[in-house]
């Protein structure tokens, strides 16, 4: 199917969100829109990160769409292809996927203050809309480490984002650079395999029990048929998950069970006291991203695997070389060391109504958006899992699902209104900017002596949100054009399209 020259409504990426936006325009009778995504299939990060052991770490009935419920999650905790397969299945079943256009990426995306379009290019040409929604997400580019030699290195060497499954670890050495979300859940795998597993650790992470359990069939009947136990379910999975709100926020103290339950797990898999005190962390928790395992320190006390902690010096074609000069031969390496999240590759992409790009907008102060969602400078421009909406306690589908409904209504407003371009006002988006930061300072992501993904190169938190979810989907409630500039369409012009 070929790209239409024009549409009202334009969704880049095709995971969680823009998927969920896909659904939502077609309920609200929005006929004009597409879909634009580069790989060739929906999915987002969980079409990409296939590494073994790929599972989610937030509870498989909150991970879900809200309206969308998977009464035949397997477990509390989805592993990788059943999460992929429920996003392919509700594209399906929601019948929108004649809007998406895969194989097909954003190169360009560039405002056009006098058509009051946007103007985008893709490698099948270019399509104008009125609104743009990015929806590419903010775990989509893989972030490889600055280390010396690594291109020479002439072993197999992939991101943990960009598995390569013709790889056979069996009987090698293996290393894993990386102790986050990503490197815990592939440890294990990756031990029972490898003849020796070198893990590389730069910091160590809180790690508290998972209580995965896999759902009997009478569970599964039963969230199949009793709707209302399926909601009180997922209702009790959210609240429980919001109680660490205080303890990130507030009082990092709060959190001081959870950091001697996450000890206890520590103590009871791994029962060499030298190897336990490397792998103890030193800074508060929750200022990482808490993670969830029973199986990564009994896999670091296995003994095929040594927890590297000396810093990595560099790379050489069979070896890596930590600080102390010790060469640690080497067959397969796996990179687990994250993802761009607050230098975002595609904000180079998206100029605005000055002719900047978002990146270049967001250089010098970081980044920032108006409810996490709109730019100054930037009309019709909607970002879900845009600056400051992250989360890391909870469900992100419940962030997405509270932006796009934000969007649905700011288009309400448009066609309401004859609107052509609604532009957050820079007052009102400094002001919003100005409380995240404020309620920033008490957090733990700030005050908990460690350095994260979170903060950028400023040291400013740009990534996760500083309140309670319930906050956000009440600020996200409705669009609110007090905030904005708004512009009737000039006459004849594209965007008139947007008020039939
Ligand atoms: P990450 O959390 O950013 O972890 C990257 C790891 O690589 C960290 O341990 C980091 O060390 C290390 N590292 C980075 N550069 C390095 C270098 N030059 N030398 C040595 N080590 C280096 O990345 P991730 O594990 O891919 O996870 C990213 C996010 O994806 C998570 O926070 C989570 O939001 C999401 N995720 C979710 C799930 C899930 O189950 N829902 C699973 C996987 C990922 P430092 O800690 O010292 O910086």
């Amino acid at each position: 199917m070929s790209l239409p020259g024009h549409v009202s409504h334009l969704v880049v990426g095709a995971g969680f969100a823009g998927v969920c936006t896909a659904i939502k325009l077609a309920e609200d009778g929005e006929t004009d829109f597409a879909v634009i995504e580069q790989a060739s299939d929906v999915g987002g990060t969980w079409r990409d990160n296939t590494y073994p052991g790929a599972c989610c770490d937030v509870p498989s009935q909150l991970y879900s769409l809200s309206f969308a419920p998977n009464p035949e999650w397997s477990s509390s905790y989805s592993p990788q292809p059943e999460i992929q397969a429920y996003l392919q299945k509700v594209a399906r079943e929601a019948g929108i996927l004649d809007r998406f256009h895969f194989d097909t990426p954003m190169t360009d995306a560039r405002w056009d203050d006098a058509a009051q379009v946007w103007r985008v290019s893709t490698p099948s040409g270019e399509v104008t809309a009125t609104t743009l929604t990015n929806c590419s997400g903010g775990l989509s580019a893989p972030r490889l480490p600055d280390i010396e030699g690594l291109d020479g290195f002439a072993g197999e060497i992939f991101h943990s984002a960009r598995w390569d499954h013709d790889a056979d670890l069996t009987g090698k050495r293996v290393a894993v650079i990386g102790t986050g979300a990503s490197a815990i859940q592939i440890v294990p795998e990756v031990q029972k395999v490898a003849g020796h597993l070198d893990v590389y650790q730069r910091s160590a992470p809180w790690v508290i029990p998972r209580n995965d359990r896999t759902y009997s069939r009478l569970e599964r009947v039963a969230l199949r048929h009793l709707p209302a136990l399926r909601r009180l379910y997922r209702a009790g999975i959210y609240w429980s998950h919001e109680g660490y709100v205080p303890a990130f926020t507030w009082q990092p103290r709060l959190a001081a069970p959870a950091e001697k339950a996450a000890l206890a797990n520590l103590r009871k898999g791994i029962k060499d006291p030298a190897l336990r005190a490397k792998a103890t962390p030193h800074f508060r928790l929750g200022c990482k991203r808490v993670l969830r395992s029973n199986t990564y320190y009994p896999a670091l006390a296995a003994d095929n695997t040594d927890l590297v902690t000396d810093p990595i010096a560099g790379v050489t074609t069979d070896a890596i070389v930590t600080a102390d000069g010790v060469e640690h031969p080497v067959d397969v390496i796996v990179v687990a060391t994250g993802f761009h999240t607050t230098d975002l590759p595609i904000a180079e992409h998206i100029v605005g109504r000055e002719g900047r790009s978002l990146a270049q907008v967001w250089a010098d102060g970081g980044m920032a958006a108006y409810k996490g969602t709109t730019v100054h400078g930037f009309p019709n421009l909607f970002l879900v899992v845009g600056p400051n909406t992250g989360q890391g306690h909870t469900s992100m589908v419940f962030i997405i699902e509270s932006q796009v409904a934000y969007l649905r209504d700011a288009i309400r407003a448009m066609r309401a209104h004859g609107l052509a371009q609604v532009e957050p006002r820079a007052d009102a988006q400094a002001r919003w900017n100005a409380d995240v930061q404020k309620r920033m300072r008490r957090t733990v992501w700030n005050t908990g002596g460690c350095s994260s993904w979170y903060l950028d190169e400023h040291g400013r938190n740009t990534v996760l949100w500083p309140k309670s979810t319930v906050t956000f989907r009440r600020q996200l409630a409705s669009f609110d054009p007090e905030a904005y500039d708004v512009r009737p369409a000039a006459a004849g012009r594209r965007g008139a399209e947007v008020s039939a």
